[in-house]
């Protein structure tokens, strides 16, 4: 976080995986709370995790500004429920799906939400490489939401791939080995922008 800020990233991204709703762990509340503490970037809370809405007035009682969903991480009438009670506590809603999920999907749930994402890698593992072939559902959010609707990318963004996320209409874009092995990382965050 301290590489992050100087930098000029606009937002942290955590991710939250619980061993069930994909195969690996890794950090809970304490550690968006800790997070919280040290920086004034938004956080950016990516959860995969199954049931979501157990868990979502915790994150953001810890600080996340925007809290993301998986629409395949609870039924359709519990994924409209979280993206609401999300809103209702004051916090950004965002739903993502996984690569095998078509986008299309998504519909029913656009009006309900500030930002959706695009997972360009199998979701659970960091260091996998990117999936051009997502693009077509970045295309497609583009034409059905605002120009200024908040699309993200995740996965295998570096200085290569992000031009291909923009030039279908992403607009946040997440990265993260490519960022910590950049040994110039206010450089590689403006490489990114350009
Ligand atoms: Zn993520």
């Amino acid at each position: 976080i301290r590489a992050m800020v100087p930098a000029k990233a606009d937002y942290v991204h955590v991710d939250v995986m619980d061993g069930i709703f994909v195969p690996n762990i890794t950090s809970g509340q304490p550690v968006v709370a800790s997070v919280h503490k040290v920086t004034e970037l938004p956080l950016d809370v990516h959860l995969m995790i199954d049931t979501p809405i157990k868990y979502v007035d915790q994150f953001i009682a810890s600080g996340a500004d925007m809290v993301v969903i998986h629409l395949e991480s609870d039924t359709p009438e519990m994924i409209h429920k979280t993206l609401a009670r999300i809103r209702e506590l004051g916090c950004k809603a965002g739903l993502t799906i996984k690569p095998g999920t078509p986008v299309e999907a998504m519909a029913p749930y656009l009006g309900e939400i500030d930002m959706a994402l695009i997972m360009t890698v199998e979701p659970g593992f960091g260091g996998q490489s990117f999936m051009a072939d997502m693009m077509p559902k970045v295309q497609w959010l583009r034409e059905h939401t605002s120009p200024d609707f908040l699309i993200q990318v995740d996965g295998g963004v570096d200085a290569k791939t992000a031009p291909v996320c923009k030039a279908a209409g992403a607009n946040v874009l997440v990265s993260g080995s490519a960022f910590f092995k950049a040994a110039d990382k206010a450089a590689f965050v403006q490489t990114l922008m350009a």
